[in-house]
């Protein structure tokens, strides 16, 4: 703990945390440290922590980035949190991140953007930069994220980690402040396998506070890891060879690992997804829609900021919104309420959801046949700070790779390929069936 919080405060510039636990996560520890000594220490004893801002952990500050909770203290924890601590696992701070998760390059922070420690010209990626950051730059064993449509993959890769997000499901969602619903799964940045999985384990399971999170037994992820020995079949896009969109030392870097893969048996074939141009936009139609809803509990009333210049109810939530949210979350407010607004509904919103549902059909089709579907994780490396605010609809294309796993609930990773000619690392992804983490585990140890 001692070392990790030397490495923050050398690593204060880079602006990964929001808030450090230092005493406590020192104290925790030496109460960990004695229930190593006798014998009764939990799975993850010892292991030194960091938690996205936007997960609740009762006592502390949680402000998703937002200047609308940044005085805002959790009342109660996460059930990941609840579950992480039981395992003796040590919490040593909150990592910075897209305000509300909205990004890419966790440059809408009401707290400032974090720089990526390979180049701190160039962005963490989002909206888990803070936590990508801490392990990429030591200041902590592991990190968890949440994943809406790439934000544990997408820092993972800009940073040279694996970031994993689970089926759909697989973790409650109970105590993580909420983007988009049927969207929103936590999941772990580390720097090994073995730590995913052990990480997985002990989050992952039913739970009673969300209905949405599986009954389906927790397999011990960890005690079965094991390099998978089987020939097996893998799909990857053709279009993330082909696309002039995709930077390419990343085409570089998927050729040599399916090269590799055929060489030691693999089949790898090259398949189009018919869908592929509608990813994004049915993505951002429904994350939008589904955060205009969520986000009307920030009124000035119930949740942290109150505007000082309100002086009735209706200016209460007028002002108190106006200035607590921040340009890129009020910009999807506004594009999801008019999604779902009557006469735009069918056009927009009904029509992204049937537009899922297809997405859903031929990716299963797809699992029909295939183990895994190798893709790139981003098109590009980390890029230069100030782009997001120039063009959004630039970084919202740049999920294309991140959004079809979240569109279809599937567990995907993100595995760190080495660097680029300028030293930027970068990162590729793998996507299996639902509840196939065992299996995606175990092949992902190939690559590291
Ligand atoms: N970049 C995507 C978005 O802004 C994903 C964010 C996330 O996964 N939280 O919606």
């Amino acid at each position: 703990v001692k070392s990790y919080l030397g490495q923050i405060e050398k690593n204060a510039h880079l602006n990964a945390f929001n808030g450090v636990f230092g005493d406590e996560a020192l104290q925790r520890a030496k109460e960990v440290d004695n229930r190593l000594k006798n014998g009764s220490a939990g799975k993850l004893a010892g292991m030194v922590i960091a938690i996205k801002d936007n997960i609740c952990y009762k006592g502390h500050k949680v402000t998703a980035s937002s200047k609308i909770l940044s005085n805002f203290e959790s009342i109660y924890s996460a059930t990941i949190v609840e579950r992480l601590l039981a395992e003796d696992a040590i919490i040593i701070g909150r990592c910075n991140c897209d305000e509300f998760a909205m990004g890419a390059a966790n440059e809408t922070s009401y707290f400032g953007p974090v720089k990526n420690y390979a180049d701190h010209t160039k962005v963490s990626g989002g909206s888990s930069g803070g936590s990508a950051v801490a392990v990429q730059a030591n200041m902590c064993h592991a990190a968890i994220g949440t994943d809406t449509g790439g934000s544990v993959r997408q820092p993972a890769a800009f940073c040279g980690t694996i970031g994993f997000k689970p089926t759909y499901g697989r973790i409650s969602r109970h105590g993580l402040i909420a983007y988009a619903s049927s969207f929103d799964q936590a999941g772990p940045i580390t720097r090994s396998v073995e730590d995913a999985a052990l990480l997985l384990e002990v989050m992952a399971g039913a739970d009673e506070y969300d209905s949405t999170a599986s009954a389906k037994p927790v397999p011990a992820y960890a005690a079965g890891l094991e390099k998978s020995t089987g020939k097996k079949k893998i799909a990857y896009l053709q279009e993330s060879i082909s696309s002039p969109g995709v930077d390419q030392e990343v085409k570089n870097v998927l050729s040599r690992t399916i090269d590799k893969l055929r060489a030691e048996g693999h089949s790898v074939t090259p398949i189009a997804f018919e869908y592929l141009d509608y990813l994004v936009p049915a993505y951002y139609i429904l994350v939008t829609a589904e955060a205009s809803s969520n986000l009307a509990r920030y009124d000035g009333v119930h949740y942290g900021y109150r505007s000082p210049a309100a002086t009735d109810l209706l200016s209460t939530y007028k002002r108190s919104r106006s200035e607590g949210f921040g340009k890129e979350v009020k910009r999807r407010i506004m594009l999801g309420t008019f999604v779902l607004s009557a006469g735009y509904y069918d056009a927009y919103y009904a029509k992204a959801q049937k537009m899922r549902r297809l997405i859903q059909e031929k990716t299963n089709q797809i699992f029909d046949e295939y183990d895994f579907i190798l893709m790139p994780t981003a098109p590009g490396p980390a890029y230069n700070m100030g782009n997001v605010e120039a063009d959004p609809v630039v970084s919202y294309l740049a999920d294309i790779f991140t959004v079809q796993a979240s569109l279809t609930g599937s567990p995907a990773i993100s595995l760190p390929v080495g660097n680029n000619t300028d030293g930027l690392p970068l990162g590729l992804q793998l996507l299996a069936k639902h509840f196939n983490e065992q299996e995606l585990l175990n092949f992902s140890k190939y690559f590291m």
